[in-house]
């Protein structure tokens, strides 16, 4: 339910700090709560122990704690757990937990429903709602990291912004919500495990190169042909290849970093010796790679996955013009799990 009290975890370290102090407190109680809220993800002010009745009272009548819910969880068969998270205003998003056998991954979503309208895509389908608040993104992480200690006995290894929504339409809260991940005061993990996945929004991606940031960026690109691309990714008419690849270009001269490229090669839409060659220009100013995903069909039939005879063509290709290649299989497509299929069903 809606509330009108302040989230109180929308509030830094400093505000927390100098709301006690107004309160005739000591500004160090700000920082025993923030470790509450983060490190400790609580719930509720009542969990607090070591902080007194009267000011967990005080608390209570002026924050709220609007944690995530899991609503609904689901397992696959192949060990993937798909999360249905209801929000603070009852709406839902997904995130997935992809177990290997050397790592856990979890997929958040950065958006209820998304922006932008890909064709194949069954998040398009939903209408944006609303971005989701930093606490939010770091929730669905916690969450999954609860999971993958109780399911797999280990802590979540990887995270990467493959979920409902894009990434970089929200930057400013997805940036917050990895900065509390990677802080000490939250998760401690290392940016290096964190990809943000992007349809590819110039501005941002330089923003980002300009802000030095640390973590992964992969680029959904599915075609390096502006026509083709449109016409699966309409928005690609505002942001062309051209731009993309120029902040790419900026992007790479900043940061060093090698540039990952998402990628579905659709049977009568991109399976030609013409496409992968197209694909070859475009990573050639950078060190590149490139993953092949299985497509998961999202039930009307226009796309569908290639043949192996055309994966194997884009594979060879790539692998002899120095391109690193790896062709990933998709999971959990019994729950609706997999890429593409996000779409508040279960
Ligand atoms: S593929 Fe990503 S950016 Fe495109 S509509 Fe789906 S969620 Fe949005």
């Amino acid at each position: 339910m809606k509330t009108k009290k302040k989230d109180i975890r929308a509030l830094t370290l400093e505000q927390l700090r100098d709301f006690f102090v107004e309160n005739g407190d000591q500004p160090f109680r700000g920082n025993q709560v923030y470790e509450w809220l983060w490190r400790k993800s609580a719930h509720s002010f009542d969990v607090m122990t070591n902080i007194s009745k009267e000011t967990r009272d005080i608390l209570e009548a002026n924050f709220v704690i609007n944690h995530i819910k899991v609503d609904v969880m689901q397992r696959s068969t192949d060990g993937t757990i798909k999360n249905a998270v209801r929000l603070y205003d009852d709406l839902i998003v997904e995130s997935v937990l992809i177990p290997t056998k050397t790592r856990t991954t979890a997929c958040v979503s950065s958006q209820v429903g998304c922006s932008l309208d890909c064709k194949f895509c069954a998040t398009a389908r939903l209408k944006r709602m609303r971005n989701l608040n930093p606490d939010e993104i770091y929730d669905q992480v916690v969450a999954i990291d609860n999971e993958s200690r109780l399911y797999f006995d280990r802590p979540l290894s990887n995270i990467v912004f493959m979920g409902m929504g894009e990434p970089l339409m929200n930057y400013k809260n997805v940036l917050k919500a990895i900065n509390k991940i990677t802080s000490n005061e939250g998760l401690g993990m290392s940016p290096k495990r964190i990809t943000v996945s992007t349809s590819g929004v110039p501005k941002i991606i330089k923003k980002m190169a300009d802000e030095e940031v640390k973590f992964n960026l992969a680029v959904s690109l599915h075609s390096a042909i502006d026509e083709i691309r449109t016409s699966i990714m309409p928005f690609n008419a505002t942001f062309t290849l051209a731009d993309l690849r120029e902040a790419l270009v900026y992007w790479y001269h900043k940061t060093k970093s090698r540039i990952t490229y998402e990628y579905v090669v659709w049977k009568g839409i991109n399976d030609t010796q013409k496409d992968v060659d197209a694909l070859v220009n475009f990573c050639r100013f950078a060190p590149s790679k490139v993953n092949l995903i299985e497509y998961n069909p999202i039930d009307d039939g226009k796309f569908q996955q290639a043949s192996n005879q055309a994966l194997d063509m884009y594979v060879h290709t790539l692998e002899r013009n120095g391109i690193v290649v790896t062709v990933r299989r998709s999971r959990g497509k019994d729950i609706d799990a997999a890429c593409g299929q996000l779409a508040n069903k279960s």
